[in-house]
């Protein structure tokens, strides 16, 4: 295996996550009786650019197919976040009724109805059919296809490039990731800005976010290994924003190199001078920095499984909230089965009546936590465990508590 984007062929494995389904890859009833294909979860990190990167083990045509189950809409925490950018964004940038905001995987219309509603054109590039469906009916124009050269050449030779391109945990999730670029490079417009929004791998590593490694998350990024990126197909990286979602993200501002040729390093910003010295302090750049963290993954397994069994002993019943990604790679490397958590509840009524792939524990509506009055709830997005332990407040009245897997596993 070579890496995706320097070509530098890999042998340094930082995570070794063993054998996992695809996390999306939820299971109807009838899928029950037949097996499931497990692929090997593992991390590798280049040598030289220091990407790291998980193997492509399935096709993306088939993990963006039209049963994708993610819908963006559904977390309130994700979409005041859409919200907030967009009456930000628009008025600095200027932006009226002739400009173009072009958003990639666009889902189910989450930002742009935000960007439209303020009376600026927006168009979505989202190739999963049942998202992009969503977003129609928001009547949003979206293109169900996957974004790179050769949809950026087309929509350039339609004069349709963007004043400013928005992708939102994307960038992670692209296999070719130097053709997913370029075509960046392409659909923006002359003088148009760029935003992405990723995890920072610094955060992922400091805080033993392993649970966030998934097959359809193929690479895990650094400021300094994103510019190496953008910087060879023309665009330059001159601003970054840390967030708090999903962990701790970063939000780049990206413009075409060619504008600002003559010293394109004078206009850095502060914050992103700050950032990469930051990453520069912890070792990113060298390997100290990656070992250790298998040691660290194997641990919090040990101790959630402790907690599990403990529970499981005493007679105490735990279920889960959050059918998300990062919770499907917890429970299949913890080997956690329903006889340890029982169900899992998740808002998002395309998940609901099916099960979690590997683990096979079945998602019923939140309404089931009332119903059935678990003495535990393990978050499993703790990214959002605020948004989730506010809508779940009412566990406390039967002596119901939370557990939160990452950093460590706690009780709260
Ligand atoms: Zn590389």
């Amino acid at each position: 295996m070579n890496c995706r984007f320097c070509a530098t062929p890999l042998s340094q494995v930082f995570l070794d996550l063993g054998a996992a389904p695809p996390s999306n890859s939820f299971l109807a009833p009838a899928d029950l009786s037949g097996p499931e294909v497990h692929y090997p979860l593992k991390l590798y990190t280049c040598p030289d650019c220091r990407l790291v990167q998980v193997d492509e083990y399935k096709r993306s045509t088939e993990i963006f197919s039209s049963g994708y189950v993610y819908f963006s809409s559904y977390s309130s925490t994700w979409l005041a976040h859409a919200k907030a950018y967009v009456a930000a964004t628009l008025p600095r940038l200027g932006l009226g009724p002739a400009s173009l905001v072009m958003e990639i995987a666009s889902n189910d219309g989450y930002l742009l109805q935000y960007v439209q509603g303020a009376g600026v054109p927006a168009l979505g590039i989202e190739p999963s059919g049942s998202t992009a469906k969503a977003a129609r009916l928001k009547g949003i124009e979206t293109i169900e296809d996957f974004f790179g050269v050769r949809l950026a050449t087309q929509l350039a030779g339609q004069g349709r490039q963007a004043d400013l391109i928005i992708g939102n945990n994307v960038l992670a999730h692209v296999p070719d990731l130097n053709d997913f670029v370029a075509g960046l490079g392409l659909a923006l417009k002359p003088g148009g800005l760029i935003t992405m929004e990723f995890p920072h791998l610094y955060r992922l590593v400091e805080s033993a976010q392993f649970d966030t490694v998934y097959h359809e998350h193929f690479s895990y990024l650094s400021l300094a290994t994103v510019r190496r990126v953008f910087a060879a197909h023309g665009l330059c990286v001159f601003d970054v924003e840390e967030l708090p979602t999903h962990g701790g993200s970063l939000r780049i501002h990206a413009r075409h190199q060619a504008r600002h040729q003559a010293d394109p390093l004078a206009m850095e910003t502060e914050r992103l001078r700050a950032v990469l010295d930051l990453e520069t302090r912890a070792g990113m750049l060298t390997d100290g920095f990656y070992q250790g963290f298998q040691a660290r993954a194997e641990r919090i397994k040990a101790e959630l499984l402790g907690f599990l069994a403990e529970q499981k002993l005493a007679g105490r019943t735990v279920a889960a909230y959050g059918a998300a990604a990062k919770g499907n790679t917890l429970l299949n490397f913890c080997g956690v089965r329903p006889d340890l958590v029982a169900f899992v509840c998740d808002a998002s009524p395309h998940k609901q009546g099916l099960f979690l792939p590997g683990s096979r524990i079945p998602v019923l509506p939140p309404a089931a936590i009332a119903e059935r009055k678990p003495d535990f709830v393990l978050i499993l997005p703790w990214n959002i465990k605020d948004e989730i332990m506010g809508q779940l407040a009412h566990i406390r009245d039967w002596g119901g508590r939370f557990v939160v897997p990452i950093p460590s596993p706690e009780v709260v």
